[in-house]
C-alpha cells in the first residue's frame, strides 16, 4: 500500500514500514502528565510511533529514502519490502537508497538475517560525517549502545561497501542534497529533495514524538546521542522549513509524514499534505 504525492517536481510515495512501540519516558524537558496528554500515551505512558519511508523516480533511477527495520525489531514493523512490492516496486528495482542516519530502524531493512543485501542493485547515498562514525573502530570510550550499534551498523552496510557514496553539505545527486543535523547521531541528516521552492526535505529523526517535538521543538528524546545538539539542530530546520514553506517528510510524523509547517507561538504546526 502506498500514497502518492506530487512535490517538488516528483511524484513522491509514502511507504508504512509499520509502527514502532515507544513511551513518553524516552522524553526530556518536558512533565510527563502533559507528554501523555498531548500523544494520548496511556497512564503507562505507551505511545506507537509510525515508521514511514518515502520512494520517487527521477532520470531512471528508483530512489528509496530509509530502508526500514527488517525484522530486528518489533513485530509490527518490517512491513516496508511488501508494501513496496505491492506497489511495483520490489527490491532489484531500487537503484538508490538515502540514509537519514543509521539506526535500526532505518537501516536494519537493508539485509535479511543471513546478512544478505536486500536490495542487490541500490546504490547508498549517505552523509560521510554519519557513515565515518559508525564504520570506525571502537577507540575504548565508547559507551555499550554506540558500540552495539556499530557491530550492527556494520553488518548493515557489509554487502553495499563497494556502492556507497559518502556525501557532504553542498552535493547533489539526483537532485537530492544532503544537509547535516546532528544529534540524534553524529551525522544525521536532513535531505532536501527536488526543484526550487517545490522542494521537500526527508528529516529523518528530526522529530520523533511529532504530537511534541513540532509544538515544542525544545524537548529532545533520550534517543538523542547528544539531545542538546539534537535540540539546536532542529530548532535551525523547523525555521528553515517553516520559513521557505518547504515541504516535509518525516519519519516519524503521524503517517503517511508529509505535510507543511507553520509557525505558532515559540513553535510549530504541521497540516497534512
Ligand atoms: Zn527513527
Amino acid at each position: 500500500m502506498s500514497q502518492v504525492f506530487q512535490i517538488g517536481g516528483l511524484e513522491l510515495k509514502a511507504f508504512s514500514d509499520g509502527i514502532l512501540k515507544t513511551s513518553t519516558e524516552f522524553v526530556l524537558g518536558m512533565e510527563q502528565p502533559q507528554a501523555k496528554s498531548l500523544t494520548g500515551a496511556n497512564d503507562e505512558g505507551a505511545v506507537f510511533i509510525p515508521v514511514n519511508n518515502f520512494l520517487f523516480q527521477k532520470d531512471g533511477a528508483t530512489v528509496l529514502i530509509d530502508a526500514g527495520a527488517g525484522d530486528t525489531m518489533q513485530a509490527t514493523l518490517g512491513r516496508l519490502p511488501a508494501n513496496l512490492a505491492s506497489a511495483g516496486h520490489g527490491p532489484e528495482t531500487i537503484t538508490h537508497i538515502i540514509l537519514t542516519h543509521i539506526h535500526p530502524d532505518h537501516a536494519n531493512g537493508l539485509v535479511d538475517a543471513a546478512g544478505a543485501a536486500l536490495f542487490p542493485n541500490a546504490e547508498i547515498l549517505v552523509h560521510a560525517q554519519e557513515f565515518d562514525f559508525w564504520m570506525a573502530e571502537n577507540d575504548g570510550s565508547e559507551n555499550d549502545t554506540i558500540k552495539r550499534q556499530r557491530a550492527r551498523n556494520k553488518i548493515n552496510l557489509a554487502p553495499y561497501l563497494d556502492r556507497v557514496r559518502r556525501m557532504r553539505d553542498g552535493e547533489v545527486v539526483l537532485g537530492c542534497s544532503p544537509m547535516l543535523a546532528p544529534g540524534h547521531s553524529p551525522g544525521h541528516t536532513c535531505w532536501r529533495i527536488g526543484e526550487g521552492r517545490d522542494a521537500f526535505v526527508a528529516w529523518g529523526d528530526l522529530v520523533h514524538f511529532s504530537d511534541i517535538q513540532i509544538g515544542h521543538p525544545d524537548v529532545a528524546v533520550k534517543y538523542d546521542l547528544d539531545p542538546d545538539l539534537a535540540r539546536r539542530s532542529r530548532l535551525r530546520m523547523l525555521d528553515m522549513v517553516a520559513a521557505d514553506g518547504l515541504a516535509v517528510a518525516g519519519a516519524h510524523v503521524a503517517a503517511p509524514g508529509l505535510g507543511y509547517l507553520t509557525r505558532r507561538g515559540t513553535g510549530y504546526e504541521f497540516s497534512a499534505a
